[in-house]
C-alpha cells in the first residue's frame, strides 16, 4: 500500500522524514509505512484549503449537494472495497466495517439536504419598515482529528457537513487506520468536488499542533480519547477557535428484574464484545438490579461466550469478533484483566489465553467477563477498550442511577426493562447523553446530533444531524431599514421640484 497525504486533489508521498509501520491486526503483516506529516507538509494542506474556500463558499448550496449526492453513489458502488480496507487495518469484521460506512453514508445523505438545512429565519416589521433576517455562513478553513476505531464513520461525522456548508476541510486520521480517508478522498474528487476543498494529512502530534496553532484553521473537531480531547479543547479555544472535542466512556447497561432476559442478552453480547469492544458506545459495564437477575445474566453471558468465534475479519464464515487494533493495545487490555483479577473481582470468563491457530501473530483476545466489579475499582473506572464486561451488582434502580451519575463519562448508558414508569424515571434523571431503553447501543440517527456529557466531550455542540450544521456556520443576523418607495403617480415623469 502506498501510503501519503492528499493535498489539493494529489497524493502526495513524501521522500524521506518520519514514518510510523501500518499493520494487519489480524495477521500481524506490515501492510505498509505511513508518512507523518512535519508542519511544512501541513502549512501546504492549510493553504490548499485557504485557496479553495472562497469559491466553495460561493458555490450555491444546491450545486455543493450535488457533489454530494455524486459522492454518496459511488459510496454505494464501493461499500465492499471501502470495508474490506477497513477490516485489514483496523480488524473489525467485515459486515461490521460495512456497517460503519452505512453509518457514515447517513451523515452524507442529511448533508444532500444542505439547501433546506441552510435555510435561515426572516421576520418582517421588527420595528416599523424594519426587517431581520438571519443566515448561516460557512466558518472557514475546518479540521477532523479522528480515531482509530471508526476510520469511515467519525471522519464522515464531521466532512460531508462542513462541506455542505461551504467550508474546506482538513483531515487527520488515525495513523493506525489511515488507507480509508485516502479513498475517500479519491472518491470526492471523483464525486466532483474541486481540489483543495478536502485534504488529509497523516501524522501524529506535530500535524495536530500544527492545525490547532495555525490562525487560518478557524474550527477543530476532534474524536478520541479523554485526554487528548480534553487537551487539543484548552489549547484550540486558547487559540481563538471553535472546538468539539468529543472522548472516552464507560457505558453501563441497567438490567431490571423484569427484562426481557434473552434480549439483554442479545443486546450485550453484541454491545460488549463487537468489534473487540473497541467502540466509543461499547457496553463495559453491566449493572443488574437484584442478586436473582445477576445470577441470571452472568450465567447466561458466560454460556454465550463459550461460543464466541474470534479470528480474521475477512474469514468465510466471519467471526463474531476480530483482533484488537495493535498488539500494543492488546497487551493494554491484557493487563486491565490482571489488574482486575488483582483487584478483587470474579474472573468469570479468561479470554486472555485465547490463540488464534490460523493466524498465531494475530492481536487476539478472548471476550472475558468480571463479575462482583465495585466502583472503587481501577478496571470499573477507568475506560479499558477491549472485549471486557464487568458486572456491577445494585439493589435498586435509584441505587443504579447513582452509580452511572458518579462516573466521570457520560457518553451512553441504556436500561432493560418493560416497566414503563422506572424506563421514565430513568431517562428523566440520568446525567449521560444518548440513553438506551430497551437499546444497548442508543446511537443517534445521523438527522439527530451525537454527543456525550460530562467527561466525554468537551465543548458545547454535537456530532452531526442539527448541531452539526450549527458547528459548521456561524450566525449573521441582518437588520434591515429601506426608505419608503415613492408613492408617486408621476414617477415616470420628469421631476418638476
Ligand atoms: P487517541 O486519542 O489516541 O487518538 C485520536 C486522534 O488523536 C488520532 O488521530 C491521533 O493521531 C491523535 N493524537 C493522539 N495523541 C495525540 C497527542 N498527544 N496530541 C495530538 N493528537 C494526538 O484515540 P484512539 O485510540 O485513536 O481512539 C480510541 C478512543 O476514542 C477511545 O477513548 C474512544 O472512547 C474514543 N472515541 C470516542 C468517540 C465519541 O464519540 N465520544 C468515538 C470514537 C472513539
Amino acid at each position: 500500500m502506498s501510503y501519503g497525504h492528499w493535498i489539493n486533489g494529489t497524493l502526495v508521498t513524501p521522500e524521506g522524514g518520519r514514518t510510523l509501520p501500518v499493520h494487519n491486526p489480524a495477521t500481524g503483516e506490515a501492510l505498509g509505512d505511513l508518512p507523518l506529516a512535519d508542519a511544512a507538509q501541513v502549512n501546504e494542506a492549510i493553504a490548499a484549503a485557504e485557496a479553495a474556500l472562497p469559491g466553495w463558499a460561493a458555490t450555491t448550496p444546491v450545486r455543493r449537494a450535488r457533489v454530494l449526492f455524486r459522492f454518496k453513489q459511488l459510496l454505494d458502488e464501493h461499500i465492499d472495497e471501502l470495508a474490506a480496507l477497513i477490516t485489514r487495518e483496523h480488524g473489525k469484521v467485515f459486515s461490521d466495517a460495512k456497517g460503519e460506512v452505512v453509518r457514515g453514508m447517513e451523515v452524507v445523505e442529511y448533508a444532500c439536504g444542505a439547501p433546506e438545512l441552510l435555510k435561515g429565519e426572516h421576520s418582517l416589521n421588527v420595528g416599523t419598515g424594519v426587517d431581520s433576517f438571519s443566515l448561516r455562513q460557512p466558518v472557514g478553513v475546518v479540521a477532523g482529528i479522528t480515531p482509530f476505531n471508526f476510520p469511515a464513520m467519525v471522519p464522515m461525522w464531521m466532512f460531508p457537513i462542513a462541506l455542505a456548508c461551504g467550508n474546506t476541510f482538513i483531515l487527520k486520521p488515525s495513523e493506525k487506520d489511515p488507507a480509508t480517508a485516502l479513498r475517500l478522498a479519491e472518491l470526492l474528487t471523483e464525486a466532483g468536488l474541486p481540489d483543495g476543498v478536502f485534504n488529509v494529512v497523516n501524522g501524529d502530534k506535530e500535524a495536530v499542533d500544527t492545525l490547532i496553532d495555525d490562525e487560518r484553521v478557524t474550527a477543530l473537531s476532534f474524536v478520541g480519547s479523554t485526554p487528548i480531547a480534553e487537551s487539543i479543547y484548552a489549547r484550540g479555544a486558547a487559540n481563538g477557535k471553535r472546538v468539539q472535542a468529543l472522548g472516552g466512556a464507560k457505558n453501563h447497561v441497567i438490567v431490571l428484574p423484569d427484562a426481557n432476559m434473552d434480549a439483554v442478552v442479545d443486546g450485550l453480547m453484541g454491545a460488549a464484545y463487537g468489534s473487540a469492544g473497541e467502540r466509543c458506545m461499547a457496553v463495559s459495564v453491566a449493572v443488574p438490579v437484584g442478586e436473582e437477575t445477576a445470577d441470571r445474566l452472568v450465567a447466561a453471558i458466560e454460556k454465550r461466550l463459550a461460543s464466541l468465534t474470534v479470528g480474521d475479519g475477512l474469514a468465510d464464515p466471519e467471526p463474531q469478533m476480530g483482533p484488537l487494533v495493535s498488539a500494543e493495545h492488546r497487551d493494554k487490555v491484557h493487563g486491565y484483566v490482571d489488574l482486575g483479577v488483582e483487584e478483587g473481582a470474579q474472573l468469570v470468563v479468561d479470554g486472555r489465553g485465547f490463540k488464534s491457530s490460523d493466524n498465531p501473530d494475530g492481536y487476539y483476545l478472548g471476550g472475558c467477563l468480571f463479575d462482583h466489579v465495585t466502583p472503587d475499582m481501577r478496571i470499573y473506572k477507568e475506560e479499558i477498550f477491549g472485549p471486557v464486561l464487568s458486572v456491577v451488582r445494585q439493589n435498586s434502580l435509584d441505587e443504579a442511577i447513582e452509580l452511572v451519575n458518579a462516573h466521570e463519562f457520560a457518553n451512553g448508558v441504556a436500561i432493560f426493562t418493560n416497566h414503563g414508569g422506572a424506563a421514565r424515571k430513568f431517562h428523566e434523571r440520568i446525567r449521560v447523553g444518548m440513553v438506551g431503553v430497551n437499546v444497548a447501543i442508543p446511537v443517534p440517527m445521523a438527522f439527530h446530533s451525537f454527543g456525550g456529557w460530562k467527561r466525554s466531550r468537551f465543548g458545547v455542540l454535537h456530532a452531526h444531524g442539527p448541531d452539526g450544521v450549527r458547528f459548521y456556520t456561524q450566525l449573521k443576523t441582518v437588520t434591515q431599514r429601506w426608505p419608503d418607495a415613492p408613492d408617486d403617480a408621476n414617477a415616470f415623469a420628469m421631476p418638476t421640484h
